[in-house]
């Protein structure tokens, strides 16, 4: 027993208490800035590889934003990405940054659907889809169930079954193979049913946006009630867009 002390002890508490607050270390990129110096625009429009930057006026779409870094490499004056991981919004047109504006990016209340913190602020369980995604986005989240990120705690976890979940979670640029598969699972859903995409694949497609491959219908068709970008996103992207999407003060 008293080894056991010994080793709990030693490790001290692993997991992260704020998730709101605290810093991720590294190279992390999280929120782009703009500045509205000049540069050379078309140039940068011509070397991001998902159509992300567009210009008149100048903006990024972090919806097609595949986080690489080339713009900022290339013109470290007019774009810098900061560490802020908090990137999750529930209108898809929430997510384009514009030359000029530095403002923290948020779920707008007044937008969501007023049963959503009433049903799923103390649990919310979620279905997740790989519809064609690349491991990646899908490796995070199973990283924010881990001993540092615990998102168990929160009261939010994944399930195996579409009929008990209360969301499904896309990844990937949703391939022909997984368009029935995915409607499929959505329709098992048992209502009020949430659908988040999850990743820049899943928001528009990314680097595949123009392939053939892909059948996108069920985005047209359905609702989307939260949109987390990054390449993949970060677990505290993901933890802290599905908290404050629910209404959950952690
Ligand atoms: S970081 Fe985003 S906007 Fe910049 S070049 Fe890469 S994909 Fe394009």
């Amino acid at each position: 027993m008293l080894k056991e002390i010994k080793i709990r002890l030693h490790q001290g508490s692993q997991f992260i208490k704020d998730v709101r607050n605290v810093e991720v270390p590294g190279i992390f990129k999280g929120r782009p800035v703009i500045s509205t110096k000049n540069c050379d625009e078309v140039a940068l429009v011509e070397l991001c590889p998902t159509a992300a930057i567009s210009v008149n006026p100048f903006q990024i779409d972090l919806g097609k934003c595949n986080f690489c870094g080339a713009c900022a490499f290339h013109s470290p004056d007019k774009i810098q990405f900061t560490k802020d991981y908090h990137l999750a919004v529930n209108e898809r047109e929430a997510l384009i940054i514009r030359a000029g504006e530095n403002k923290a990016l948020i779920v707008n209340k007044e937008k969501r659907r007023p049963e959503i913190e009433r049903f799923f602020k103390q649990s919310f369980k979620i279905r997740q889809v790989s519809a064609g995604g690349d491991n990646s986005a899908e490796l995070e989240l199973n990283a924010s169930g881990n001993v540092q990120f615990d998102s168990g705690r929160f009261g939010f976890e994944f399930v195996a079954s579409p009929r008990h979940a209360d969301a499904v979670l896309i990844t990937g640029p949703i391939t022909e193979n997984m368009a029935q598969p995915l409607e499929t699972c959505f329709s098992d859903i048992p209502s009020p049913k949430v659908i988040i995409l999850c990743g820049t694949d899943a928001i528009s497609g990314g680097v595949f946006q123009n392939s053939k491959a892909l059948d996108r219908s069920f985005i047209e068709k359905h609702p989307i009630d939260l949109y987390i970008p990054g390449n993949p996103p970060h677990p505290l992207t993901f933890i802290n867009g599905i908290l404050d999407f629910i209404g959950k003060k952690p």
